[in-house]
């Protein structure tokens, strides 16, 4: 689906689109189409892919190890556990917080689906918690609303890259023996009362999908300074097969004795996944750098327009955006959500909405979850659609999305 690209090439992709012509018929702010994302590849990027190819192990190699300790230095987390995706990190976590059947797992439908699907395959079941209305994170209050006696973990998400209030959640976790999972695939780069996310919450997973800020291809990692939950990690992510001598129920038959202990999966990373990412993980300063100029100019863009809302900012966090969500003030609009989002195809501004609320979805309907219960969300949902934001975007890239939004919100502004 996605070519890859580097930095000025055009990028001609077959994605959906509209027939819809600009407003009035008249020409698209851009001659060529953008999309929401893009991941940025540069040659030492394959060169390193390379590398492997030609020298190195192309599993369970040295390359792994190499990308867990460059994970615990950039987080400041004592233990790394690399995985095959985002999801898998999600679900090795909630199995090393001990989720299983009958108990409840808390978090937001303002999220992709792995945040609670985990919890559906460990046989527990999401409890939905409504979001900040101006953050758009989790809401703590909320949060402890939900808890009973079932509760086991809380799933928080840092949606767009902003850190989730991850002190009152922790509070909120200590007061009833929780386990707070952070599921941190936007929030790489970030940083949480000047703390890098990954070394706050028991448990924080990243994902290095080609849409997420750093990318492997594809890729997960779960990060922890909890030396019990790491040990239930790494059995979790190879089958429930351990070597190491203190797990083992028998004397070792021999050097080559190994035994399954638990039941795990293989969610391994590949070596060729982690050189990759690696090499991507140099450049995260530059990412991070280019992200937060975007931003700011979005944001003073769209900020002087009565008919969109900009996503508040809270203090604690330093955040690199993974999403940019442009949000209409529905009553000082003349036209709805889809309306907008089809005007911008016209105008070549391809976007995309994050997201649809989970318990929206027919699966979870017909787990018996019904529309109604996170209002904000919902809310949410109508109004937001996500603008193009990724590192290779050009200034003129940038000042086109902001000409083809601001034309739309004048043009079609209510009486
Ligand atoms: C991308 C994403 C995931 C899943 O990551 P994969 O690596 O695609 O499995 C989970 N949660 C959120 C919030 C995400 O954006």
């Amino acid at each position: 689906m996605d070519q890859t690209t580097v930095k000025g090439e055009k990028m001609i992709r077959n994605r959906q689109e509209t027939d819809k012509p600009a407003i009035e018929g008249g020409m698209p702010v851009r001659e060529t189409k953008i999309y929401y994302g893009h991941q940025y590849i540069d040659e030492a990027d394959v060169q390193a892919v390379v590398e492997v190819l030609r020298y190195g192990d192309l599993t369970c190699g040295p390359k792994i190890r190499e990308l867990e300790d460059k994970l615990c230095a950039l987080t400041g987390a004592k233990y790394a556990v690399v995985c095959s995706n985002g999801t898998a990190a999600l679900h090795i976590a909630a199995l090393s917080a001990g989720v299983g059947e009958g108990d409840e797992v808390i978090t937001t439908p303002i999220t992709f689906a792995a945040s609670a699907n985990c919890a559906l395959y460990c046989g527990a079941r999401p409890v939905f918690a409504d979001i900040d209305p101006e953050t758009y994170n989790i809401d703590p209050q909320k949060v402890e609303e939900a808890v009973t006696e079932k509760t086991k973990a809380v799933v928080a998400v840092d949606y767009t890259g902003q850190s989730a209030a991850l002190d009152p959640l922790r509070e909120i976790c200590r007061k009833h023996g929780l386990t707070l999972i952070e599921d941190g695939a936007h929030v790489i780069g970030t940083k949480y009362k000047g703390k890098a996310n990954g070394s706050i919450a028991d448990m924080t997973t990243f994902s290095f999908h080609p849409v997420k800020t750093v990318t492997g291809g594809e890729g997960g990692a779960v990060l922890t300074s909890d030396e019990s939950l790491y040990q239930k990690l790494l059995l979790y992510r190879s089958h429930g097969i351990t070597r190491n001598r203190d797990l083992m129920v028998h004397e070792p038959e021999g050097a080559w004795y190994y035994e399954q202990v638990d039941l795990g999966y293989n969610y391994r990373m590949t070596d060729i996944q982690a050189a990759l990412i690696i090499s991507q993980l140099d450049k995260l300063p530059m990412f991070s750098r280019r992200r937060k100029e975007i931003v700011a100019r979005y944001d003073e863009a769209f900020g002087r327009l009565p008919s969109l809302f900009v996503q508040r900012e809270i203090p604690e966090s330093d955040t690199t955006r993974h999403l940019y969500i442009l949000r209409i003030v529905p009553e000082k609009l003349a036209i709805d959500r889809k309306q907008f989002f089809d005007a911008l195809a016209a105008e070549n501004v391809c976007c995309n909405v994050h997201y649809i609320p989970t318990y929206f979805f027919p699966y979870y309907e017909k787990l018996g979850y019904r529309r109604g219960i996170c209002p904000n969300a919902e809310k949410l949902y109508e109004e937001i659609i996500s603008l193009p934001l990724y590192y290779a975007m050009t200034d003129e890239d940038v000042e086109s999305v902001i000409r083809a939004v601001t034309k739309i919100a004048e043009y079609y502004a209510a009486e």
